[in-house]
């Protein structure tokens, strides 16, 4: 068979396959608890689910202009304005099926073949995938102290005449880490100086603990949108836990949106007419949801850590945001795909393993189920690989048996 080569070099999304195995071995009964989820378990808002039934209602579903509805491109601008404290024109947005979609766009649209992106390790994996099915390069750039903060000196470094764009993802998935004020505010004016995009995939920008104040990018240029090399990417997914509905949009200069409207045009046509109603409603409605989800979060963190400190040897950086922390398993084992593999196979425990994201020993939990799971995770995990263990594991009526050491 013929196939692309390119194509056929994209790295299965392990997330996925993961969980697919996790599903099967629910569907058997086995006693999976789900550590690897990026979604929570909440409800969409109800303004969303009245803005997508009113659509169905009318049954005038159509195609919409490709940017997106002028009410949910109406509603983002409002959330721009609210949120960055940036007042955008409506030919500054382009809405499409998800910030992913929405990421691959931006990339589509300002990469020839060859050109570079700088990635900062530990990064969410669809980054370097991407790049490559543009025929770009990632460049990855890893923080050397192990403390997930990316270090300007270490940017510049890579940065040559090929390099197209920087993406940055804070708070990030996976380690839960928000950059600096200092760093962001470096890297606007690096980005700047020397006409780099910056694509700041903002996605988690609500989701911040411990009231800490997020830094948006728009914060450091002293540039209109038109000049400026800030993009700016966001979307419903996980502000409001509707990932199910696919709505992301992405803010840049308009003549980048006109580019990228054609992408769009000539691929997808637009995202879907109900769910831009669904994002619009959500976008307009009470904002409770987003707080009651970050508190929700919050109170998940600080138990995920109170677990984790019963390990020896166990790092974890507190996360900052987000969904997720990036604990260092590397006092236990180097290679975090046998691990994680061996998690789910002999303690039915679902996690993503850190080399995925471009961070080798570690292993990327979640903090979106239950405290019960959390808890009940963190303690099969030790089991599993604490020497000190008992050989035994009574989960109900199944036993868990180490049998492999
Ligand atoms: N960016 C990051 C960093 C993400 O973690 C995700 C979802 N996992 C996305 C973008 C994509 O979000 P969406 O569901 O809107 O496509």
């Amino acid at each position: 068979m013929t196939l692309s080569q390119v194509a056929s070099e994209i790295a299965a999304s392990p997330t996925l396959a993961m969980n697919e195995q996790a599903r099967l071995l629910r569907e058997k009964g086995e006693p999976v608890i789900h550590l690897g989820a990026g979604e929570p378990k909440n409800r969409a808002p109800v303004t969303a689910v009245l803005g997508a039934a009113a659509k169905l209602r009318d049954a005038d579903i159509k195609y919409t202009p490709t940017e997106g509805t002028a009410a949910l491109r109406k509603a983002v601008i409002r959330y721009t304005e609210e949120s960055y404290g940036k007042l955008v024109a409506p030919e500054n947005v382009i809405v499409s099926g998800g910030a992913k979609q929405s990421v691959w766009n931006v990339l589509y649209s300002i990469l020839n073949p060859q050109d570079e992106v700088v990635v900062l390790a530990p990064y969410w994996v669809s980054y370097p995938e991407m790049i490559k099915m543009m025929y770009g390069v990632p460049v990855i750039v890893t923080p050397e102290d192990g403390s997930f903060q990316p270090r300007m000196q270490d940017i510049e470094q890579v940065v040559g005449s090929y390099t197209r764009a920087i993406i940055v993802n804070s708070p990030n998935n996976p380690s839960g880490v928000m950059y600096s004020r200092d760093f962001i505010a470096e890297l606007v004016d690096f980005c700047e100086r020397r006409g780099i995009w910056l694509i700041s995939d903002d996605i988690y920008h609500k989701l911040v603990f411990d009231q800490k104040p997020w830094p948006s990018p728009y914060e450091f240029t002293s540039k209109s949108l038109e000049d400026s090399k800030i993009i700016s990417i966001n979307g419903v997914s996980k502000l409001y836990g509707m990932t199910g509905f696919r709505i992301g949009w992405a803010i840049a200069p308009k003549k980048l949106v006109a580019v990228m409207i054609n992408v769009q045009a000539q691929t997808t046509s637009t995202a879907s007419a109900v769910v831009q109603a669904a994002a619009a409603g959500a976008l307009t409605g009470v904002q409770s949801n987003i707080e009651a989800l970050r508190l929700m979060l919050q109170n998940n963190r600080d138990i995920m850590l109170r677990e984790l400190k019963a390990f020896n040897g166990i790092k974890c950086i507190p996360p900052d945001g987000t969904f997720y922390c990036l604990p260092d398993f590397r006092a236990y084992s180097n290679d975090s795909v046998a691990l994680s593999r061996l998690l789910l196979d002999k303690a039915r425990v679902v996690t993503v393993p850190g080399k995925e994201f471009g961070m080798e020993g570690h292993l990327r939990l979640s903090i979106c189920g239950s405290v019960k799971d959390i808890k009940a995770g963190i303690e099969r995990i030790k089991w599993a690989i604490d020497p000190e263990s008992p050989n035994e594991l009574f989960i109900g009526e199944r036993k868990l048996v180490r049998d492999w050491l």
